[in-house]
């Protein structure tokens, strides 16, 4: 059940007064930039025109790359949606980016998915089996040929998409553009965020509330779980026939993934980081001098750590955010050279301290033996590793990219092991069980730290 795995970023504009969208869009993927760097794509339609037709601008690369002042002129529309893409397993080809783009009966279907689909096999069969010629795996693609197809025996683009919905398994979040509509689904579990919001006439759809907040628009709800919205010119219509009583929102997302400043499913991201710093604090005490946060997404923690313990926060690391992820550099040398470039030592937070250092996640482990070294080197007397979230022992079948299981540092080690690898002074993880807490007992997907997906995947 590998197949491609994807973090992505979707967001989709409609604006009722015939406003161009293109430029918030633009806004709005840069917000999202967090979501996937390898790639990203804007297609836009222009509703008053006579024959409408979908243009689009995509590449390998960040949004400030693939877009100039020139391409975003070109791209006019009052209508369109947006990609950033981070692929793992899939090839890095210019071929996968999105949004995608197909002819079908009632003219170009454009599509932009966040999320992996877990039955692929089964939805490119049944492609097969109607006589369609196709080579694809690609999750993305084959709901966009499952839309195509049923909108041909529909009475609109929504009702297309919901039967092709029914058949989906796994997680997306999606925006969907035919000539007059946008179509935003979710999920049943929902377990990738989605959240609508408006800029005057203009309605957004967008992965996390901080693209909302980018494209100077107002959050109005985040799109149920089993959600089907459609946007045209009438107005917002709703379908929840998908809908069902378990819902498994991704824990990962307020760990790691999104940004501080989202606000998902009501819990603010920043809140539930806070709120593992002191839960963590509250299971693993430790007498120390100072908290340290690994930057970006240990910092909150650290904080919500100093605040449970009463220990001083400080600033120990300083981040050249101009380095792309040092998770995603393929050998473990380059790796481990990617964290040096990443983050160099504010010496005096640490030297002749015992220092606590939060960070949200261990995966491999190349990065906290990284951050352990630097600080005994400058000085630190001892190094206590708090890591806010539970050890990552599972793979995840549904966006996020974690490496095959022999890379997992905790599926071979238990936390003392680990501790001596990193060589720490101790080494201490979130609780399963306060993860809940974390998000005020939101109902949550934790198949990465447990092994319990919500489908029961094995
Ligand atoms: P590692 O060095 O492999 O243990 O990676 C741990 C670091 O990668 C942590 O600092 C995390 O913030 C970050 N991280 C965790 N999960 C992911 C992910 N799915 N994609 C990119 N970075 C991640």
């Amino acid at each position: 059940m590998s197949g491609i795995h994807e973090e992505c970023g979707v967001v989709g504009a409609f604006s009722l007064q015939h406003e161009n969208v293109t430029e918030y869009l633009y806004y709005g993927l840069l917000s999202l930039q967090h979501r996937g760097q390898e790639a990203c794509g804007i297609a836009v339609t222009d509703t008053k025109e006579s024959e409408i037709d979908a243009r689009c601008t995509k590449d390998l690369g960040l949004v400030t790359e693939v877009f100039s002042n020139e391409t975003l002129s070109e791209l006019k529309g009052d209508l369109g949606i947006g990609h950033v893409r981070y692929s793992t397993t899939g090839a890095c080809v210019r071929e996968n980016t999105q949004p995608l783009v197909l002819n079908y009966c009632k003219g170009k279907l454009s599509l932009a998915h966040n999320g992996n689909i877990v039955n692929t096999g089964e939805l490119r069969d049944e492609l097969i089996r109607t006589g369609a010629i196709f080579h694809t795996t690609m999750d993305s693609e084959l709901i966009a040929f499952h839309i195509a197809k049923n909108r041909v025996h529909s009475k609109s683009v929504e009702e297309a998409v919901f039967k092709t919905a029914k058949k989906l398994k796994g997680a997306y979040g999606l925006v969907i553009m035919s000539p007059r509509k946008l179509v935003a689904v979710r999920d049943p579990f929902g377990i990738r965020p989605l959240c609508l919001g408006k800029r005057g006439e203009m309605y957004i759809v967008a992965s996390e509330s901080c693209a909302l907040t980018a494209m100077g628009a107002k959050f109005i709800r985040d799109i149920e779980p089993g959600e089907i919205l459609t946007i045209s010119a009438s107005g917002l219509r709703s379908d929840f026939s998908l809908r069902q009583e378990k819902k498994a929102h991704c824990v990962f997302e307020y760990i790691y993934f999104s940004r501080l400043d989202s606000c998902i499913d009501g819990i603010k991201v920043y809140d539930a980081r806070l709120k593992a710093g002191e839960l963590l604090f509250k299971r693993h005490p430790v007498d120390a001098d100072v908290v340290v946060g690994v930057p970006e997404s240990g910092i909150a923690a650290a904080k919500g750590f100093a605040k449970a313990s009463g220990i001083p926060f400080d600033l120990a690391f300083h981040k050249n955010s101009y380095i792309g992820r040092t998770f995603i550099k393929p050998s473990q040398s380059e790796r481990a050279l990617g964290v040096l470039m990443k983050l160099s030592v504010l010496s005096d937070a640490v030297r002749g301290k015992r220092v606590v250092l939060v960070d949200d996640s261990i995966v491999r482990g190349t990065t906290m033996a990284n951050l352990v070294k630097m600080l005994k080197e400058a000085g630190a007397l001892e190094v206590h590793v708090r890591i806010s979230s539970p050890p990552f022992m599972h793979p995840c079948y549904y966006g996020v990219d974690v490496p095959s299981n022999k890379e997992l540092i905790a599926t071979e080690n238990t936390a003392y092991e680990i501790n001596k690898i990193i060589g720490g002074d101790s080494l201490e993880y979130l609780d399963t069980s306060d993860l809940k807490e974390m998000v005020c007992g939101l109902p949550i997907c934790t198949a990465c730290f447990t092994g319990d997906y919500p489908a029961g995947e094995k």
